[in-house]
């Protein structure tokens, strides 16, 4: 080899181990789902420990973790009563949200300060968001905690209702204490999910006591090492919709309940929001349809989001079979079969058919349904 070669060759190898870097290392992967009613949705995680208190990550990965995952904000709540990594840091309850911030403004994720007030049951767990200092909410009584971060004009949410380390006889219940803090319009928020679990009893609540539902990580390790992305594994996280992704428009989504959990291919919260979820994510090729006999004809049916919904029948026209079951995958158009029932079938009619998507749901068991409405005509078979 010349030296001519020498050093194209060198540049080449170069250019392929810079570029498998930046390929591997520093590339986002946008969270495909609509954004509906002229608002933007915003994939949000507000529940997200650091090196700050039993986390163990510094602040900023946490920042350049949401930015990978396609997140659009997040908040940082370390412990205030809970610090096991205090020896080792120079502890100050508001540091983690600032470092986070900082490395979240070079990378347009909104990053929102907050704390976990860390209490026994009841209580339990409360996240204070969009507070301005996070000292303040460290006092001996729980009631005091929260009496500084409502003054602070926080945003107060209850952590995992059903984290089984502080159920009574395993149940999970909500206590005169929340009820209180409720009427008082200070916790206006629930985790429907956390990390992995999802309470159902949560979201009654939500609904009965017109709380905003709410999912987050609440991840204490490293993303990528507790989630397995190439599994398409992804943390429990809140759509919020809101005007942008300024603090100021994502506390008015929050405080006005605009909000959806979305949690392993599920969507869960109002139908207000999940109905035009569904239908700005979904299109039709075609919904006219002339059969000969009991030919089967096709709609190709185009689903724009990354949401794999969930069909089941419930119930249908007589003239036609219809699937069962089918499954819109995310990012895939699929083939809606029709075939007519009998051979000899003349004429016109508008067919209805009624599923319902059983990974969204409207209630704990409640799935949102959806009519399908097309026409048909029909001709005898020769
Ligand atoms: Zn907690
Ligand atoms: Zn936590």
């Amino acid at each position: 080899m010349n030296e001519k070669k020498m050093k194209n060759f060198i540049v080449l190898i170069l250019f392929v181990f810079v570029s498998n870097i930046y390929l591997q290392t520093r590339a986002r992967t946008e969270i495909q789902i609509p954004d509906i009613l002229g608002y933007k949705t915003l994939k949000c995680d507000f529940h997200i420990h650091t090196v700050f208190s039993d986390g163990n990550v510094w602040p900023t990965v946490r920042a350049e973790e949401a930015w990978r995952e396609g997140l659009d904000a997040i908040s940082i709540t370390d412990h205030l009563e809970y610090t096991p990594h205090k020896e080792d840091i120079n502890l100050r309850y508001n540091r983690s949200s600032e470092i986070a911030k900082s490395h979240g403004d070079e990378l347009d994720i909104t990053v929102i300060k907050g704390s976990e007030i860390t209490r026994s049951m009841p209580p339990g767990h409360l996240n204070a968001i969009f507070i301005n200092d996070a000292d303040k909410l460290k006092t001996d009584k729980w009631q005091d905690a929260v009496a500084e971060a409502v003054k602070q004009n926080a945003f107060i949410f209850w952590n995992h209702p059903g984290w089984k380390a502080q159920l009574k006889e395993g149940k999970i219940k909500m206590y005169p204490e929340h009820i209180d803090l409720i009427e008082r319009g200070i916790l206006k928020g629930i985790e429907v999910v956390n990390d992995v679990d999802y309470y159902p009893e949560a979201f009654e609540w939500a609904l009965k006591y017109d709380l905003t539902i709410m999912s987050n990580s609440d991840i204490h390790d490293p993303i990528n090492l507790y989630f397995n992305f190439a599994e398409h594994e992804q943390r429990s996280k809140t759509l919020v919709f809101a005007k942008d992704k300024s603090e100021e428009a994502i506390k008015d989504a929050l405080i006005n309940q605009r909000t959806v959990v979305y949690w392993k291919n599920n969507l869960m919260g109002s139908e207000k929001y999940l109905r035009p979820i569904f239908d700005n994510s979904i299109s039709f090729d075609k919904q006219e349809l002339s059969f000969t006999g009991r030919q089967t004809k096709f709609i190709q049916i185009k689903n724009n989001s990354e949401v794999d919904y969930k069909l089941k029948l419930v119930s249908s026209s007589q003239s036609v079979d219809l699937p069962e079951e089918i499954t819109f995958k995310g990012n895939k158009i699929v083939l809606f079969e029709v075939r007519p029932k009998k051979k000899d079938q003349s004429g016109k009619e508008k067919i209805k058919a009624v599923y319902e998507i059983i990974n969204m749901k409207i209630k704990p068991d409640e799935n949102m349904k959806i009519e399908f409405l097309f026409s048909a005509e029909f001709n005898p078979a020769k």
